[in-house]
């Protein structure tokens, strides 16, 4: 089929009646399907089941350094499971804080101390009269947005390049303006292109000269083992040897948990930073907790072993969701690429593809396939306040469905994608 854009009126008006007859019967079936959210599918969430008899009632209960781990203290974490964090992240003991389940309660609390206390001393960011600034590299993940949202944060979108965010835009803005307090990265897979940032992104990252000096950059690294294909894996480099390295020890926080490599709803997470950075924080945490769930701790360590356990029990996931991917690539590709209405990202790792439909679209898109019974996560919800500024890009999450479900999915979305585009080119 030739592209929709050489087709005359006439012909997108026969394209438009075929493609309501096919949507019709697509509705008739009432399906119900979610591509909405990145969720481990059931079968892989079935893979760390065993971690749940590594412990029991005849267990050995003390961790290495002696303590018990049923009872209080230890704030942050137990030896084994932070030996298992510093080998994967390259980072040295001191440089980490084992919290509870999720790395998004780690991030939302470093926003909520730096607006209620401020960073290392400085001027806590509540007190301004005019509210602090986040830049925002999108499209990006609605959840950042949403953290910064609520704290009244203002938000000023940063394109994302082929490589990374656009350098020249962040040096610039951080340099000159003082109440820019924080970046969002995804530097690895981004959430939801699967940007993989390059070596030069990274070190102009760890070289910044920000004019605030408690800006930080948030370095949320949830994707830094999540490769699809072993012969193809993403790798960047280690931003806290890169921050040291420029003479900029305390610029960067980093985030990372298990939740997709052991399980979303009970995994670990964890804080990495300069040693001063770590110590402020941990001043702060004595008041929040005496210690986080450390059952949970000795549980990863001893179902892992080490770092080359967590890298096996990986590949397994992947050979679990690559085929989901290739599904969904497979099939846009074959129904969509010579209409050359949308562009899609083509990740090598991470949870999402990013589909970047025709301007004016993709609202439209993401209403037709929830009227056929497919939830996609809503349109905008990749860029801050939920703008989109040309109404474009969708995210896919293909993992939670089963293969067969993926089929049916991508089969109305594309034809959503279809129909919509044929009715704004009728439009113009
Ligand atoms: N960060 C990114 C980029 C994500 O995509 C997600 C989940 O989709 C999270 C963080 C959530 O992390 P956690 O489960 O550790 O809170």
């Amino acid at each position: 089929m030739k592209p929709y854009l050489q087709m005359t009126k006439d012909q997108l008006q026969q394209q438009k009646q075929i493609l309501q007859e096919t949507y019709q019967q697509l509705q008739d079936q009432g399906l119900k399907l979610d591509m909405s959210r990145g969720k481990p599918g059931k079968d892989q969430l079935d893979l760390c089941l065993p971690m749940l008899e590594v412990l029991n009632t005849t267990s050995n209960y003390q961790s290495e350094s002696g303590i018990d781990v049923r009872n209080y203290g230890n704030l942050d974490g137990i030896v084994e499971i932070k030996r298992i964090f510093c080998e994967i992240m390259g980072c040295r003991e001191k440089q980490l804080i084992i919290y509870g389940n999720s790395s998004l309660n780690i991030m939302y609390d470093t926003v909520a101390r730096s607006m209620i206390h401020g960073v290392l001393g400085s001027t806590p960011w509540c007190k301004y009269q005019t509210p602090v600034k986040f830049l925002c590299p999108v499209p990006g993940y609605d959840r950042h947005f949403a953290i910064t949202e609520q704290f009244g944060i203002e938000m000023i979108n940063v394109p994302m390049k082929e490589d990374g965010p656009d350098m020249d835009m962040v040096e610039e803005l951080v340099a000159k303006d003082e109440a820019i307090k924080g970046i969002w990265c995804v530097p690895l897979y981004a959430n939801p292109e699967g940007t993989i940032y390059s070596d030069a992104v990274v070190r102009r990252f760890a070289a910044l000269k920000p004019a605030a000096k408690d800006f930080r950059i948030y370095w949320d690294n949830a994707y830094a083992i999540h490769h699809l294909y072993e012969d193809k894996q993403g790798k960047i480099l280690n931003i806290l040897e890169e921050c040291e390295k420029a003479g900029n020890p305390d610029l960067v926080y980093e985030f990372c948990s298990t939740s997709k490599i052991s399980f979303p709803g009970a995994g670990v997470a964890a804080l990495i930073a300069s040693e001063k950075n770590i110590q402020s924080i941990l001043q702060y945490m004595t008041i929040q907790t005496i210690g986080h769930d450390k059952l949970n701790e000795l549980r990863h360590a001893r179902f892992f072993q080490n770092a080359n356990g967590v890298y096996e029990h990986m590949k397994k996931h992947a050979d679990l969701i690559r085929p989901k991917f290739e599904t969904v690539l497979n099939t846009l590709d074959k129904e969509l690429s010579e209409l050359e209405i949308a562009t899609w990202s083509k990740p090598l790792g991470g949870y999402f593809i990013s589909f970047h439909a025709m301007e004016g679209c993709a609202k439209r898109i993401v209403e037709y396939a929830k009227k056929a019974g497919v939830v996609m996560t809503p349109a905008g919800a990749s860029y801050p306040y939920g703008l989109d500024p040309k109404d474009e890009n969708i995210r896919i999450a293909p993992t939670l469905p089963t293969k067969e479900e993926l089929e049916l999915a991508t089969k109305v979305f594309v034809t959503c994608v279809k129909l919509a585009t044929v009715e704004k080119l009728l439009e113009k």
